[in-house]
């Protein structure tokens, strides 16, 4: 589908909302909250180009759905839609600034800062994944050296572990991999197994992490860090030598920030997506989510509110 173009896609988004509509005729909705790959403007309501989706450019996403459903719609970068999903549901409630950091095959993120979503010029901020954290190593999908991602995200755990190991070697990492390629799943389960030589990918990865993490508290001081994404399936493993690096390199004030496991798995984004139109673009009610805490009543209010045709 992501070859398919906008048009084609855009279809579908349409034809399985349309779906769920027709399902719940006595539903009263609210609104449509769409989570989309960036760069995006989600003030505009505008998708620009992103690198993921062929044929996307500068397309009136909010526009489109909106005339098409006669309902509000917000649109909101993937990433920053996970970030919304941990602090209103997940790992984050309750805090007032927390930094969401997916690692999977990429690396991505978003910032809530003072109960907002952090967006920056045109909606750019936040671009965890390419920020730059050494001179060496393999090239990143963006043309730069020593990106976070290039170092840290999962397709480069499972490329170290892939070049470490040999196809028919008898290593634990090549059973799992049936002798092709590793993976970072693969390592996880290997050091899970206590296999040595995954337990040391594991612990070179932690300090990538923790690198990156420490100058995500350094910019941003985060009440906490949230890790989701696919290696947070190894978060256990990892969290111990991620702690170790920070208290190494952090400045003091910020070493007992803690850094948690993201609590709601593939569903972050989804989530977060539809709390957009819950919440977003009335000014203060952010706010107030941040210091609702775990008050289901508050979260109900708020629902209401949100509801309500102002
Ligand atoms: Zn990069």
């Amino acid at each position: 589908m992501a070859g398919a173009g906008s048009e084609a896609v855009i279809g579908q988004i349409i034809a399985l909302a349309g779906n769920l509509i027709a399902q719940s005729p006595q539903a009263e909705i609210a609104g449509i909250g769409v989570g989309a790959p960036g760069p995006l403007d989600p003030k505009a309501g505008i998708v620009i180009a992103p690198p993921t989706l062929a044929g996307w450019h500068d397309v009136p996403l909010i526009d489109i759905l909106g005339q098409h459903f006669g309902l509000p719609v917000r649109l909101e970068n993937d990433a920053n839609a996970a970030a919304l999903g941990e602090w209103r549901f997940g790992a984050g409630r309750g805090s007032g600034s927390l930094v969401f950091v997916t690692v999977s095959t990429g690396i991505g993120g978003g910032v809530v800062a003072d109960g907002h979503i952090y967006h920056g010029r045109r909606g750019l901020a936040a671009e965890i994944g390419h920020m730059t954290i050494t001179g060496e190593g393999d090239r990143c999908f963006c043309g730069a050296i020593g990106c976070f991602e290039a170092v840290a995200s999962g397709t480069a755990l499972g490329r170290r572990a892939t070049r470490l190991t040999a196809a028919g070697d008898g290593s634990q990492l090549r059973r799992l991999s049936n002798d092709g390629d590793v993976s970072a799943r693969h390592v996880v389960e290997a050091a899970q197994a206590g296999d040595a030589n995954a337990l040391e990918l594991i612990e070179a990865e932690a300090r990538w992490l923790g690198i990156g993490f420490t100058n995500l508290l350094h910019l941003y001081s985060p009440d906490l860090i949230v890790m989701g994404g696919g290696l947070s399936n190894g978060f256990d493993l990892l969290a111990p030598s991620i702690a170790a690096i920070v208290q190494q390199r952090a400045m003091p004030a910020y070493r007992d920030v803690p850094i948690v496991r993201a609590e709601l798995g593939d569903r972050a984004g989804l989530i977060g997506a539809a709390s957009l139109i819950l919440w977003e673009g009335e000014p203060g009610l952010a706010l107030a989510m941040a210091q609702d805490d775990k008050d289901s009543g508050a979260t109900a209010d708020a629902r209401e509110r949100g509801r309500s045709p102002d």
